[in-house]
């Protein structure tokens, strides 16, 4: 038996986080692999320092990694306070380390992807050194190990995408001796190097995704995912009072609803696993004993209908709107021709029947920049009038109902924006995945969380 536990950033941030987790490793049978996030609000510290020095702000940069290195030593201390021990100093040449990238940012008033990738990984490499010397404290025999030369992933420096071959064999070869002779690794998540050795991350709160890879190359019999609530909940409990744990959820609806908001889980993050056919278990370090939630490649089905409802806000809505437009072949592949070429990711797409508008959910940020890059390519289409205008909208927010009881049932629509009416909540655009499993639309970002209680309730009312 093989467990992959991988502990979230409240998970390994506090001497009590550590003594739960130690609990939690210490009660699994069978052979370990822990999975560790930076300390909470680490990967953002890191990410401020960064952008500070790159703005030239050296001191500022430092004293943030000076903050880091205090904090780690001192919770470093909690739970190990053995004076010999080499963490402690293993630790602070990693901060100096940071610290030097930092001040060569600073110098060069720049901080590519790339060194980003380099800076950020100091918070899984410093979490854990710290979380294994806590459990080699309550007696586990448990070995810190980096993961860079372990995933070998390609150079997208920000988002990395793992080689799997590469880092599937890597993985059996750097754990299975460790676990033959009854170690427990605590690997670095959410890092990895090129295959020339150069570090990247997978994305934010992509610790989720190195648990699932681990597992699959591990061909693991569980992957657990433990973090600050007691699984996937049908809202985000910090919007919605009430929103409840649920008990299974397929992969199809577990990759919906974090695709489209849900932080407890990474986007990618349980597909390794899936497709490995390993379970994954959402489960609170500070409730180990709540049921949590299970994903499996199959959903259940529970007789519920919309199972979740989730959120994103921070994005624009830009629309391509204009008569001549319909019926012309090829205009939609002009359109995401564009969006391609400039590297924007489109989280929802829309086009009304009549041809006349499409419309394209983006990142706020990068709104204007494809506005401008569409008026160029449809320069033509705009001066004869065929297209009227380009136009962007924001801040929106994208809401999305999930659940595979969806699928099939007549009326969810009508339920759906039947109780946004009543709400008062103006729908912008909407959107239905093929599958039938989401139905996702558009709204002001002002009325974000109004939407999302106005569909929690209709759907928990009918349940409950
Ligand atoms: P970790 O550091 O353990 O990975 P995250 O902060 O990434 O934890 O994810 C857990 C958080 O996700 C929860 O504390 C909760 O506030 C938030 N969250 C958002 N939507 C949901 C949801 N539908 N179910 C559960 N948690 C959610
Ligand atoms: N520390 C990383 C982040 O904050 C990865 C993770 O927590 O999963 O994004
Ligand atoms: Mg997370």
């Amino acid at each position: 038996m093989t467990t992959v536990l991988k502990f979230g950033g409240t998970s390994v941030a506090t001497p009590e986080a550590l003594a739960r987790l130690t609990e939690i490793v210490r009660a699994t049978a069978g052979k370990r692999v822990v999975v560790v996030s930076a300390t909470a609000g680490t990967t953002n510290a890191l990410l401020q320092a960064a952008d500070a020095a790159a703005a030239g702000d050296g001191d500022r940069a430092q004293r943030v990694i000076d903050e880091l290195a205090a904090a780690h030593d001192g919770l470093l201390r909690s739970v190990a306070p053995v004076a010999a021990d080499t963490t402690a100093a293993d630790l602070a040449e990693l901060a100096a380390r940071t610290g030097a990238l930092l001040r060569s940012v600073a110098i060069l008033h720049e901080c590519t992807a790339r060194t980003r990738d380099a800076i950020l990984a100091y918070g899984e490499l410093a979490s854990a050194p710290i979380v294994a010397a806590a459990l080699r404290r309550a007696g586990v025999k448990a070995q810190p190990l980096a993961t860079v030369g372990m995933v070998v992933t390609d150079d997208a420096f920000g988002s990395a995408s793992p080689i799997f071959a590469e880092t599937h064999a890597r993985s059996r070869e750097m754990l299975g001796p460790l676990l033959d002779d009854g170690v427990v690794p605590v690997l670095t998540g959410f890092i990895g190097a090129t295959a020339e050795g150069v570090t990247t991350t997978l994305g934010r709160g992509a610790s989720d995704y190195t648990a699932a890879i681990v597992a699959a190359a591990l061909r693991a019999d569980e992957c657990r995912i433990y973090t600050d609530v007691s699984g996937v909940m049908s809202a985000d409990p910090r919007m919605v009072r009430g929103s409840r744990p649920l008990a299974r959820l397929s992969y199809a609806e577990a990759a919906e609803l974090s695709y489209f908001g849900a932080k407890v889980l990474h986007p990618r993050a349980v597909l390794p696993a899936i497709e490995a056919g390993i379970p994954v278990r959402i489960l609170n370090t500070f409730a180990p004993d709540d049921p949590g939630t299970t994903i499996t490649g199959q959903g259940v089905p529970d007789g519920s209908v919309v199972k979740a409802t989730t959120s994103l806000g921070g994005l624009g809505l830009v629309t391509v709107q204009g008569a001549g437009m319909s019926g012309v072949p090829g205009f939609a592949a002009k359109v995401f021709d564009t969006t391609a070429a400039e590297g924007v990711s489109v989280l929802m797409i829309s086009q009304s029947s009549s041809e006349n508008s499409i419309c394209l959910v983006v990142p706020a940020d990068t709104g204007d920049r494809l506005k401008a890059a569409l008026e160029r390519m449809l320069a033509k289409e705009l001066a004869h009038h065929d297209v009227e205008r380009v136009s962007v909208e924001r801040p929106i927010a994208v809401v999305a109902a999930v659940g595979e009881g969806m699928r099939g049932t007549p009326g969810v629509a009508a339920r759906v924006f039947g109780a946004l009416g009543r709400t008062k909540v103006n729908v912008i655009a909407i959107a239905q995945g093929s599958s039938e499993l989401n139905i996702s639309f558009c709204v002001a970002e002002a009325d974000q969380a109004k939407a999302v209680r106005a569909i929690h309730e209709e759907f928990e009312r009918a349940a409950s």
